[in-house]
């Protein structure tokens, strides 16, 4: 019988662990020709997310879990978890029920009977979100997709299950730096996107705050577009012409009109907004500097702590 491994990335999620299994075991039991594991991946939680997990673990053989020995983030968390995968079929999952379980049916067709090689979910709405966050999301997935060849879909949820085939080519790319709805979109093969509207959490507080959300849009840019860098060279190019054409305008004044004294604001002006420029542009040049330093360092991309579950 064919396997589907569910990978389940959980940061301080004690009261939704059981929750969430509670709901999607049924489910995937309902679809009958299938086996499947869940895999948990406890990111380093300070809560007492591991003691759930262990008890699953101990009363249901399908469940497998990784404990982290620190927060590495959600996205360490997805890689692992694909690592880990023994399935034939793999899906990714928010614990908080956000991903609602019930279109796990629908997500198998498409990929086992429709042809496709990854059926993703996409919300339509943002429903219950802070205003300001819709805004700024809004803003991200327009400008990113102007200046990135590779497509990030606006509302994609993480929430996907993919052939053995694409899972694959996920995990040959092993930078550090990971952006998976860009990695997803990176990699090809043919997806369907499945629409519902947004859900709020089960239970238990969101993990990102606006601040953590904004490095992560910044990051997704840096790493899918070198666009800002191409901006920070026209840019420089743009005020070489105009530099040039001043000089000629200032050498001209002199040499007809001459004794030229006057005008010392503007020149604090002009000098003040160059230097703005140019720290503007050395910053971006920064940002990319540091991801490569990053990935240079070649560090593992996260480390476990604790396995537990069938035969681990
Ligand atoms: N998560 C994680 N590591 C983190 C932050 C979040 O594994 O550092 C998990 C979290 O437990 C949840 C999923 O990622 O299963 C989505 O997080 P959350 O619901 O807080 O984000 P939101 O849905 O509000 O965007
Ligand atoms: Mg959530």
């Amino acid at each position: 019988m064919q396997k589907l491994s569910i990978i389940v990335p959980c940061y301080n999620e004690e009261e939704t662990v059981k929750l969430f299994y509670d709901e999607a075991g049924p489910v995937l039991a309902s679809v009958g020709d299938i086996e499947w594991e869940f895999i948990f991946v406890d990111d380093g939680s300070k809560d007492g997310t591991i003691l759930a997990l262990r008890r699953l673990a101990e009363e249901d053989s399908h469940v497998r879990y990784l404990s982290f020995s620190r927060n590495f983030g959600k996205e360490a968390a997805m890689y692992a978890g694909l690592q880990a995968a023994r399935g034939d079929y793999a899906a990714i999952m928010d614990v908080d029920l956000q991903d609602p379980p019930s279109l796990l049916p629908e997500l198998l067709r498409a990929v086992r009977e429709e042809g496709y090689d990854c059926a993703a979910v996409r919300r339509v709405t943002r429903k219950g979100e802070p205003r300001v966050r819709s805004f700024f999301a809004r803003m991200f997935y327009k400008i990113v997709n102007r200046i990135s060849r590779t497509e990030i879909v606006d509302g994609a949820r993480d929430y996907r299950l993919m052939t053995r085939q694409m899972v694959d080519s996920i995990l040959e790319i092993t930078e550090v730096n990971r952006f998976s709805k860009g990695i997803f979109s990176w990699v090809g093969y043919n997806t369907k996107w499945v629409e519902t509207e947004n859900v709020p959490r089960a239970a238990g507080k969101t993990k990102w705050s606006f601040f953590k959300l904004l490095i992560y849009a910044l990051d997704g840019v840096i790493a899918f577009s070198t666009a800002p860098l191409a901006i920070s060279s026209i840019l420089g190019l743009l005020f070489c012409v105009i530099s040039f054409l001043a000089i000629i305008f200032v050498i001209v004044r002199q040499l007809v009109w001459g004794g030229s004294a006057f005008g010392w604001p503007s020149l604090v002006c002009i000098i003040l907004f160059l230097t703005g420029i140019q720290l503007f542009c050395i910053g971006i040049l920064g940002q990319y500097i540091s991801k490569i330093h990053m990935e240079v360092k070649d560090r593992p991309i996260y480390i476990v702590r604790e396995r537990g579950g069938s035969d681990d």
